[in-house]
């Protein structure tokens, strides 16, 4: 199977790419080997004070609708985190200080969302709570089993029952100024947040959830439709294993799934992320990148990878896969020439492009570039 380029690695900067060169009209195939940092997304693009246009709009045509103001978020558990760049259920204010009065509706059974330490940031912050967990009969089904009363089981019911919650809500509020919610709500109907606001009078705000994140599942699953719609491949549930490279060229792609059918291409993109998503892997000796066995940027002591002290900035997740200026990832010194590597796999090598969010629309949009402005691309 020839593809125009193939990328390995299904999440941000993996759909961005592959959704930016369908866009450009070329022939791309994703490999996508499972879950990603997506399903722990917070709603929030870090560190992406300047925004790149074609990512708003490349966010816009998925349906995934944004907004942009810099201040702080509420965090799961009643801490506030900088923050600028959003999707449009995530509120943002200018100080931690949201509200005066501030009522917090939880789920009966629903142990995923922790409404006591809100109130108790919220406190902090000056203002009075009061915690009313609503008792719904759409939901008892899934109090049976404890492992069945998570945020994206719920969501998928309050895509029908959202109405019932807002009557409730409606009911419950007393003086409140503020509602604040679990954020389980438009999993597969991206309006109803928006509903919800509309539908309670007093400013709601939705707070995070241990996850997988409904906010970050919603993301995944518009670019990956988007990405369909617009003719790309995404190979679920398969896994790059090794790579056919000759004097720094790759040639084609090994996959489990495939077997002896190979993946060409003319350029391939390695977004196969950081430890989190094995794209790095570590052994008790050295870091290493398991397709291509690039080099990786780490300590040569293995003492000195990370920091006794737990809270404290770890090195490792500094490392990543070392490239020259084009993003080419380096094999034993050499550029690979049809290479690029973007996404969480550059840990902290390449400092200009950012960290999170910000580090996989840039370096993929940078790879894409690159590819596009070769002659004959
Ligand atoms: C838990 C967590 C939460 C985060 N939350 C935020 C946040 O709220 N805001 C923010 O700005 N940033 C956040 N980040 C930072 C995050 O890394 C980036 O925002 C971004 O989503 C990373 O995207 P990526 O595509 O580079 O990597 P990933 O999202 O890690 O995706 C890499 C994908 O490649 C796949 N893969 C790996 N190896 C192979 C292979 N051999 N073959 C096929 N597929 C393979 C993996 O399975 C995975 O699906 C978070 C990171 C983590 C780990």
């Amino acid at each position: 199977m020839k593809f125009h380029t193939v990328i390995i690695g299904g999440g941000l900067a993996g759909l961005v790419s592959g959704i930016s060169l369908q866009k450009a009209g070329k022939s791309t195939a994703i490999i996508s080997n499972g879950q990603n940092a997506l399903h722990f997304f917070s709603g929030s693009f870090e560190t992406l004070e300047e925004v790149p246009q074609r990512m708003v709009d490349l966010l816009e045509e998925a349906g995934i609708r944004t907004h942009y103001q810099p201040g702080v978020r509420l965090m799961p558990l009643g801490t506030f985190r900088p923050a600028a760049l959003s999707l449009e259920d995530i509120s943002l204010f200018p100080t931690p200080r949201f509200g005066k009065k501030v009522l917090i509706v939880t789920f009966r059974g629903y142990h995923d969302f922790f409404s006591s330490f809100l109130a108790e940031g919220l406190e902090k912050q000056g203002m009075t709570c009061r915690i009313h967990p609503l008792d719904l009969p759409q939901l008892e089904w899934l109090e049976q089993s404890p492992s069945e009363m998570r945020s994206v089981q719920i969501a998928r019911t309050m895509d029908r029952i959202w109405e019932v919650v807002v009557q409730e809500v409606r009911i419950l509020l007393k003086d409140e100024d503020t509602v604040v919610l679990p954020q389980v709500f438009g999993l597969q109907d991206t309006s109803v947040p928006g509903r919800i606001r509309q539908g309670i009078p007093a400013q709601v705000v939705f707070a995070g959830t241990l996850p997988p994140s409904v906010p970050g599942i919603r993301t995944q699953m518009l670019l990956k439709r988007r990405y369909e719609l617009l003719g790309g491949t995404y190979l679920m549930g398969d896994e790059a294993t090794t790579a056919h490279v000759h004097d720094g060229v790759v040639h084609s792609i090994v996959t489990k799934n495939l077997d002896s059918h190979f993946l060409e291409a003319d350029h391939f993109i390695l977004a196969s992320g950081g430890f989190f998503s094995k794209g790095l892997k570590s052994n008790p000796f050295r870091i290493h990148e398991p397709v291509f066995g690039l080099d990786v940027e780490q300590a040569p002591d293995r003492n000195d990878w990370y920091h006794p002290e737990f809270m404290s900035d770890q090195p490792y997740l500094s490392y990543g896969v070392k490239t020259d200026a084009g993003l080419h990832p380096l094999q034993a010194g050499a550029p690979m020439k049809n290479l690029y590597a973007v996404g969480s796999i550059l840990g902290g090598t390449r400092p200009e492009m950012g960290s999170a969010a910000g580090l996989a629309i840039r370096s993929a949009l940078t790879a894409v570039d690159q590819i596009l402005n070769q002659p004959n691309a």
